[in-house]
């Protein structure tokens, strides 16, 4: 049996992050079933990782308590990531601003954060089975070997997009250990639904989303199954437990724009209308009767069409998230009731730590993830 003081089950952004911050004096492994670490992040951002954002707060993060990543994220800033970026010489850009993606490639985030871990023997293509503990050691069995440690950080992810190798060991452990877990469910993905026609795919615009609480202004991506794009992935990381309101025209009311036409214009066809604002296939799609002149709807039918545009519904009912296949990331996983919001060490059994999407807290679309898998990595690593 192989003996560390740490050990850290995954080689995300979260576990490499840990391996980084222990202290050097430490015996510490790291244990991944794939053959490369950071196998998400080179995925993440479209292949060149939006690493960190300046507007990360407890507000754009998401599960039953929100508000426990404010302790870690206080202590570590987009600054501080920011700070770490340039010494390693990582040129970055910002898509909007305050949101920073690798310039070319998530490659150049990588190679530092595997150097920085160098401190730790890394065991690859090795997949962990089960931990228990016995005399106040951790006893971790992969299907290779065994291994004993002082501390154990869990670092193994969500169980989204699997294509990149992921497992639920991290939830079974923690649940072993007496932890509670929340469902899991993808979050930061597409929508199926009936309500749309698959003839609209392809069609993106800026929209407005109302689901509960949440406003969203981002734009939407019609695709041959029901919807997508960054206001629809914002919508799912959210709680989302009322029907889905999408306004098409969000800076126009639309019933107000019609009726004025209407005594003004009432020669034109309301799809032509539609047209200067939206795109041809939509605005069909919206009204159908590309020849009946404004002049000839009453103002109740225009109300009922305005409606459709300012204030369209997908009822609860009518949708499903799609996919845990596709997902950016999980809602839920291990409950944050019995993790220290200082230390990320179960509150449960001492020695046991827990760092990034594995625990039941998932971040907006724009570097929000990747920074709290470094921030709570790096924060377990100090602690472990
Ligand atoms: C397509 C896509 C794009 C994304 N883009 C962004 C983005 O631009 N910005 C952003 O902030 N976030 C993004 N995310 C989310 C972000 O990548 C993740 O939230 C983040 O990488 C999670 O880090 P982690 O270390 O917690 O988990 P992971 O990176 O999933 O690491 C967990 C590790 O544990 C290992 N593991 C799991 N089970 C076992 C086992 N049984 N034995 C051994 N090893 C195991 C896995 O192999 C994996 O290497 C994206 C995600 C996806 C899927």
């Amino acid at each position: 049996m192989k003996y560390y003081d740490v050990i850290i089950l995954g080689a995300g952004a979260a576990g490499l992050s840990a391996a980084a911050a222990i202290s050097p004096e430490k015996k510490v492994a790291i244990i991944d079933m794939g053959n490369t670490p950071a196998r998400k992040i080179a995925i993440s951002g479209g292949g060149r990782c939006n690493f960190t954002n300046d507007a990360v707060s407890y507000e754009r993060y998401f599960g039953n308590n929100p508000k426990f990543v404010r302790g870690i994220i206080a202590n570590i800033a987009s600054k501080d990531i920011l700070d770490w970026a340039k010494s390693k010489c990582i040129k970055w850009s910002e898509k909007t601003p305050g949101q920073y993606f690798c310039e070319t490639s998530a490659k150049s985030i990588i190679t530092p954060l595997i150097q920085d871990a160098k401190n730790a023997d890394f065991f690859l293509n090795e997949t962990v089975i089960k931990t228990e503990k016995t005399d106040g050691l951790f006893i971790i069995h992969t299907n290779k070997n065994t291994y004993s440690s002082k501390s154990m950080i869990v670092a193994t992810g969500g169980i989204s997009f699997p294509a990149t190798g992921v497992s639920d060991v991290g939830y079974k452990i923690a649940k072993q250990f007496g932890h509670k877990i929340i469902p899991v469910r993808p979050a930061l993905c597409a929508i199926a639904t009936k309500t749309i026609p698959s003839e609209l795919s392809g069609i993106s615009i800026n929209v407005e989303i109302k689901n509960g609480k949440s406003i969203i202004q981002d734009s939407l991506l019609f695709t041959h199954f029901g919807l997508g794009g960054p206001a629809i992935y914002r919508t799912t990381v959210r709680d989302l437990n009322d029907d889905i309101h999408i306004n098409l025209l969000p800076n126009i009311n639309v019933y107000d724009w019609l009726r004025n036409e209407k005594q003004t214009s009432g020669k034109k066809s309301i799809f032509s209308l539609l047209a200067t604002k939206l795109p041809n296939r939509l605005a069909k799609w919206l009204a159908p009767f590309e020849n009946k002149n404004l002049a000839d709807y009453k103002d109740t039918e225009l109300k009922t069409l305005s409606e459709k545009i300012n204030n369209f519904i997908i009822h609860k009912n009518e949708f499903s998230l799609y996919n845990l296949q596709s997902a950016e990331v999980v809602r839920g996983g291990v409950s944050t009731d019995e993790i220290s919001p200082k230390t990320m060490e179960s509150k449960l059994c001492p020695g046991l730590f827990f760092a990034g999407e594995v625990v039941d807290i998932a971040g907006d679309l724009g570097g929000f993830n990747l920074h709290w898998a470094f921030a709570s990595g790096r924060t377990a690593g100090m602690y472990a």
